[in-house]
Formats: C-alpha cells, sequence, structure tokens
C-alpha cells in the first residue's frame, strides 16, 4: 500500500506505525534535530528528524529534499505538546517519489500574496494551498447541498445540449462555431429545453451544467463559462419557484457549515444558515428605495450604484419581484399594467439568480418575441412544444460561482472556477 493514513488520520493515533505521504510543505534544519511539516488535501503533519536516530547520511539526504517534493514518510506517531499540530511522527525512511524544481514560480507555503495572473498560470501550485484549495471544498458541498435539496423535492436531473442553433436570449453574448456544414453556438443557458421538458411531461427537472456566454466586459463577476444550476416546475408560479431557491440555497449553505468547518475556518469567514423566507421586495418597493438616493425612471434596470443602495438598504438574501415585463426575457410571464412574474435573487449588490413563471400561452409568446424583435421561426422547436399541450410552470437559473463568491467571501469570481475561462485566458 502506497499510503496508509492521511495525515489527518495519522493525526488521531499514538505510538502506530504509518505510511503518510503528500508534499512537503516546509523544512527547517536546527543542527541535530530537523522539522519537515508534510501537507496533504487534509492537513498537515510534522515529521521530526532526528540525526542521532536516522543517522548522518539519511539525516543529510532528507534535509536536502526540495520544497514542494511528493514523499513518502513511513514512522512511528506520538502525541505531543511541543508540535503546534500536537503530534509528530518520528520517520524511520522518507522516500521521494516525485522532486520538485527549485525556485517554485509561485510559493506554497509563502503568505506572500501573488497576483490574480501568476497564480492562475501556476495553478496546480496555486490550489495546494489550503485557503485556495478550501474554495472548493466549499463549492463541492455547497453543490451538493443544493442537488439533495433538490432530489428530495421531487427533481430529476437531466442534461440538455450545449451547442445549439439559436440563442437563448435572441443576441449577443454568443460563441460561434462550425458544426459540420451548419452553424451553430455553445449554449447561454438551458432555458428553452427545461421549459420543452416541462411539455414532456417530466413536471421538475433540475441541471447543473456549464453555460457560455461571449461577454465583452471584464468584471469581477462575470465568466465565459460559468456553472448554471438550473431548475423547472410545472404547474407552479413564481412563488413556488422562489420557494425552493430559498430552501436549496439554505441547504447548501447548511450542508457547508456540517461538512466544511474546517476550510471555513481557512477562508476566515462565520457563516450562518440565513432565515427563510428570505425578503420579497418589488421592483416598485425597490426604485423607491433607491430614489431615495439616486434618480432612476420607472421602466430601467437597477445600474451598479442602483444596486449598492439596495444592498446597504436591504442587505442580505432578498428577492426583487414583479419586474416590468419589457427588461425582462421573452419567456417570462406578462402581468397587467406592464408588469411580469419575474424574479431575480441578490445577495446585497449581487444577483445570484433570475427566475420567473414562464408564458405558457404560444400566441402570447409569439407576440412578445415579434415585440422583442426576435423571428419566431428561429423558435419553431422551442415554440411547437407549447402547441399540444404545454403546462403553466416557473424556474430559475443560478449561478454557481456567484454563490460561492459570497459564501466563501472571495471578491474575485476567478477564485471560485479552477481554470477560469475570462476574456483573455484560454489556457490553462
Ligand atoms: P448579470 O446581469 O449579472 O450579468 P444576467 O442577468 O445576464 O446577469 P441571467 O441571464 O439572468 O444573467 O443568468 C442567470 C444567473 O446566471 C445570473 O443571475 C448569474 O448568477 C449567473 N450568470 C449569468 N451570467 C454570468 C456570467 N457571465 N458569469 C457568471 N455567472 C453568470
Ligand atoms: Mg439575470
Amino acid at each position: 500500500m502506497l499510503r496508509t493514513h492521511t495525515t489527518k488520520e495519522a493525526s488521531m493515533l499514538d505510538g502506530e506505525s504509518v505510511r503518510v505521504c503528500g508534499w512537503v510543505h516546509d523544512i527547517r534544519v536546527l543542527g541535530r534535530i530537523a522539522f519537515l511539516v508534510l501537507r496533504d488535501r487534509y492537513g498537515f503533519a510534522q515529521l521530526t528528524l532526528i540525526r542521532s536516530l536516522l543517522g548522518k547520511d539519511k539525516f543529510k539526504e532528507y534535509t536536502k529534499i526540495t520544497r514542494e517534493s511528493v514523499i513518502c514518510a513511513t514512522g512511528k506517531v506520538q502525541k505531543t505538546e511541543q508540535a503546534k499540530l500536537g503530534f509528530e511522527i518520528l520517520p524511520e525512511i522518507i522516500e521521494v517519489l516525485n522532486p520538485a524544481d527549485a525556485p517554485l514560480p509561485l510559493g506554497v507555503s509563502d503568505m506572500v500574496t501573488a497576483d490574480m495572473e501568476t497564480r492562475i498560470e501556476n495553478r496546480f501550485l496555486d490550489l495546494r494551498k489550503p485557503e485556495v484549495m478550501a474554495v472548493f471544498k466549499v463549492r463541492s458541498a455547497l453543490l451538493q447541498g443544493i442537488r439533495e435539496v433538490l432530489v428530495a423535492n421531487g427533481f430529476l436531473e437531466v442534461h440538455t445540449p450545449k451547442i445549439v442553433a439559436t440563442a437563448t436570449e435572441g443576441g449577443t453574448e454568443l460563441f460561434p462555431l462550425k458544426y459540420f456544414e451548419k452553424d451553430a453556438y455553445l449554449n447561454q443557458s438551458p432555458q428553452l429545453y427545461k421549459q420543452i421538458l416541462m411539455a414532456a411531461g417530466f413536471d421538475r427537472v433540475f441541471e447543473i451544467a456549464p453555460a457560455f456566454r461571449a461577454e465583452e466586459h471584464n468584471t469581477t463577476r462575470h465568466l465565459n463559462e460559468f456553472i448554471s444550476i438550473d431548475a423547472e416546475l410545472s404547474f407552479a408560479n413564481d412563488e413556488d419557484a422562489m420557494s425552493i431557491l430559498e430552501k436549496s440555497i439554505v441547504g447548501g449553505i447548511k450542508r457547508v457549515i456540517d461538512k466544511e468547518s474546517e476550510a471555513l475556518e481557512q477562508l476566515n469567514v462565520k457563516l450562518s444558515i440565513p432565515e427563510l423566507p428570505f425578503r420579497r421586495v418589488t421592483y416598485d418597493e425597490a426604485l423607491n428605495l433607491v430614489n431615495k438616493h439616486i434618480s432612476m425612471e420607472w421602466g430601467e434596470d437597477f445600474s451598479t450604484e442602483a444596486l449598492k443602495v439596495l444592498g446597504e438598504e436591504i442587505g442580505g438574501f432578498y428577492f426583487i419581484t414583479r419586474w416590468p415585463l419589457d427588461i425582462k426575457p421573452f419567456y417570462v410571464l406578462p402581468d397587467e399594467d406592464g408588469y411580469s412574474f419575474a424574479f431575480d435573487l441578490m445577495y446585497r449588490d449581487k444577483e445570484l439568480s433570475s427566475g420567473a413563471q414562464r408564458n405558457h400561452r404560444y400566441e402570447s409568446l409569439v407576440e412578445i418575441m415579434r415585440s422583442k424583435g426576435l423571428n419566431p421561426e428561429n423558435f419553431n422547436f422551442y415554440l411547437r412544444a407549447f402547441k399540444y399541450g404545454m403546462p403553466p410552470h416557473a424556474g430559475w437559473g443560478l449561478g454557481l460561482e456567484r454563490l460561492v463568491m459570497i459564501v466563501t467571501g472571495v471578491k474575485n469570481i476567478r477564485e471560485c472556477v479552477i481554470f477560469p475561462r475570462d476574456r483573455t485566458r484560454l489556457v490553462p
């Protein structure tokens, strides 16, 4: 067996012999004794090297191992007050499985924070930093918690095509590609397909998959490839959709608190379970709040400054409901007087999710498409599903990385993706 225990498992023993494997995080030589800190995903172990026990040659060899080399150490675990970790391993043998070159292009144990570009260029090293890896532990638990809530509520997990012939939102922000002799695009959202599944009688579906947006602007909250968590449910209205969305988020956060308390500590965040239900604020109420500080007309979307005001005035998680129809996509259900059944889920000034009760009536859908300058002919595959029995339905799309940002407190969305795709980055 290459490894008998992880560092965490070893930390719970006293007197047993173990073989632990990992990376050389740090090595300090103090004359006849040396401390080698070994790191794996689960934590650290201090290997205490004593010259008189190891012999001169081994001591010399082991203290020369370069930082970040991959090693396995065999030895006895012992509890000790002296070690910061509360235990140490007295190795008899250390094997270098793969030596690391020096100097390192990016220090792993250093406190110095490199700029984002250097970090991404050397992502495999950057990710070795426990506080960087912690983001992905949180992300995994969050996703798992959300999935559990959806499954427990009767949602079927589905996958829809990412190579498509038409734009979901009808316009720009599309990555074109060649599909043999046809033109195709990378899908911006599974919106149209998940709605078709409502016509298919799937009743409740969710999808967790990449979405692609050719956003030209480089911001700290936009990526060109992100993970969209989408849900759609039949015989349901906007309130039903909001209710499952807020439950999913709470389920995700609960799981993070349950399973990843150490990661949260490494990230220096105190996470608490948000209270349900989240506050619902209508677009008109939000507009009034904004107008106390800056001027904004009815029918406009909230600007960055306006969202800052809302973030300050409302705070935490909240929904903005009853949006003007004109600033929402064609598929949302219209209400009277130019309103709609669309909603956005916000956290302070950040949009996390957009959703709505959908327009399930063919004639009205076609009319709204035309009024938005879209050609219904191009959406035939979608519109057909509305002619032969489409139930009323509602749903939402939630950006996973936006939620990870909020839960981990990181300021740049790139930190929430292992290999981010932005305006200039395609490698690694
Ligand atoms: P924004 O106004 O913040 O650009 P949007 O309204 O264009 O977002 P939607 O089409 O409503 O986005 O997509 C649903 C959700 O997907 C958003 O609320 C957000 O969480 C996420 N999302 C959308 N675009 C991006 C992106 N470029 N990068 C990361 N997440 C995104
Ligand atoms: Mg939106």
